[in-house]
């Protein structure tokens, strides 16, 4: 069924608990925890407790659940103490444009340049 965990999915394994992950905020239907690979000195993946495969499919199914991933984006934020300066949320969708876990998941980028348009 939509929305529900599957088994072979890295991100509903951190959101059950069943892989270690360095949490920083979590809701009642998001999840926040620092990239293992990161690419900015902030680097948090904003992901749904629900299993859908990108954020527009998220979106078209659970349209209170995208919002309250941007929301806590924001919140990750200013966690951070980022809002000054400035920061980037990406929706890699698609391996073409580098999605590599297909669980929705919001990037937020900052702490050092970024560039525009991004690579
Ligand atoms: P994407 O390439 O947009 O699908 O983003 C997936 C992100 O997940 C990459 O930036 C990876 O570094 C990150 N990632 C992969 N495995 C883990 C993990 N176990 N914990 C935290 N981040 C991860
Ligand atoms: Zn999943």
């Amino acid at each position: 069924m939509a929305g529900e965990p599957q088994a072979d999915c890295l991100f509903c394994k951190i959101v059950a608990g069943e892989v270690p992950a360095d949490v920083v905020h979590e809701t009642e239907t998001t999840v926040a925890f620092r990239d293992i690979n990161p690419q900015a000195p902030t680097h948090v993946l904003v992901i749904p407790r629900a299993h859908y495969p990108d954020a527009a499919s998220l979106a078209a199914a659970e349209p209170g659940t995208a919002a309250d991933l941007l929301a806590a984006a924001g919140r990750v934020a200013e966690q951070e103490k980022v809002t000054g300066v400035g920061y980037r949320i990406v929706l890699n969708t698609g391996s073409g444009a580098g999605q590599t876990v297909f669980h929705a998941h919001a990037h937020v980028l900052a702490g050092r340049g970024l560039e525009w348009p991004p690579g």
